[in-house]
């Protein structure tokens, strides 16, 4: 299962309609968590994913709305005794914001946490799933967006393997070694499976345009975007280290990106359909104005292509 689930999508403060940031990604048998603001472990309740579901922590930047849930989180790891060590990323120049956040009350620590803050633009982290990669952002504070890639695997074709005469071990053998000698023969592994793309996410919050941006977003099956402001803003979010709509969907189409998640919203804008409006025309793609508590599946896997 492959899912984001949406805790909270506002910036800055939470309104009646919006929870500050948290995403959940549900990725086979990883569950991250990114951003949790305020009121995100609440949130979570709503989703019916549970603290002990919880595989990793991923945290951009230590603005109050990306982190001021952290102490709840690592607490309930701790109350709920989840058995599992839990990994934890954030820039590595707010470990001391991480460490007081960490143990900001008084609890029994049970849980295992296993810190790991991103030291480098460009840092990796291999995952079963596949890999982590962070890049750096352009924001007042130490910011690195997030991307899952998973690598492009191959599907063996049953129909083409009996027409060779291939069954049992060997097939393991031809899937590991690329190639068989059959019979003076050699059967490549193309000629009998199509690749099966690997899928990727990519998390990309507040941030100016950098190239960091496009690294993040390039062929994103999913994406989840900061925007915070509209067009009307440009001259002040540039300002301040923040997207537009219309930064956010030009990216994402000029990166090939599939879904488009817009989130992280001023809370000068009442309307979120002008996000849309302004997002559409410049991205046709699959487009989503996050709202809280909203799931958003990850798009079927790309079309497997022949070798
Ligand atoms: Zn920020």
């Amino acid at each position: 299962m492959r899912e984001l689930l949406v805790l909270g999508t506002a910036s800055q403060t939470p309104t009646r309609q919006r929870n500050h940031n948290g995403y959940l990604l549900r990725w086979d048998d990883e569950v991250l968590l990114f951003d949790p603001g305020e009121g995100s472990q609440r949130q979570m309740l709503h989703t019916g994913v549970s603290a002990t579901d919880l595989t990793r922590i991923c945290v951009t930047h230590f603005h109050g709305d990306h982190c001021l849930g952290l102490p709840g989180m690592i607490q309930r790891l701790s109350l709920d005794r989840v058995p599992h060590r839990v990994a934890v990323h954030f820039p590595a120049g707010g470990i001391d914001y991480f460490e007081r956040l960490r143990h900001a009350s008084s609890f029994h620590e049970t849980a295992e946490l296993a810190v790991e803050p991103i030291g480098a633009d460009g840092q990796r982290i291999t995952l079963g799933i596949g890999t982590l990669e962070a890049r750096r952002l352009r924001h007042p504070v130490e910011t690195y967006g997030y991307r899952l890639v998973e690598p492009d695997g191959c599907r063996m074709l049953p129909e083409r393997l009996a027409a060779y005469g291939i069954a049992g071990p060997a097939v393991g053998k031809l899937h590991r070694d690329g190639h068989l000698d059959l019979d003076g023969r050699r059967v490549t592994r193309d000629e009998v499976s199509v690749t099966r793309p690997g899928q990727r996410f990519a998390f990309v919050m507040d941030t100016g345009l950098c190239d960091g941006v496009y690294a993040l977003a390039e062929h994103a099956d999913l994406l989840v975007i900061e925007s915070t402001f509209l067009e009307s803003e440009a001259a002040l979010a540039a300002e301040v280290g923040h997207l537009t709509a219309a930064q956010a969907a030009r990216v994402a189409t000029e990166s090939g990106v599939r879904t488009l998640v817009l989130t992280h919203f001023s809370q000068r804008y009442a309307d979120p359909r002008r996000f849309a409006d302004e997002a559409r025309a410049h991205f046709t793609g699959e487009l989503v104005i996050a709202e809280d508590l909203m799931t958003v599946p990850v798009p079927p896997r790309r079309v497997a292509s022949s070798g």
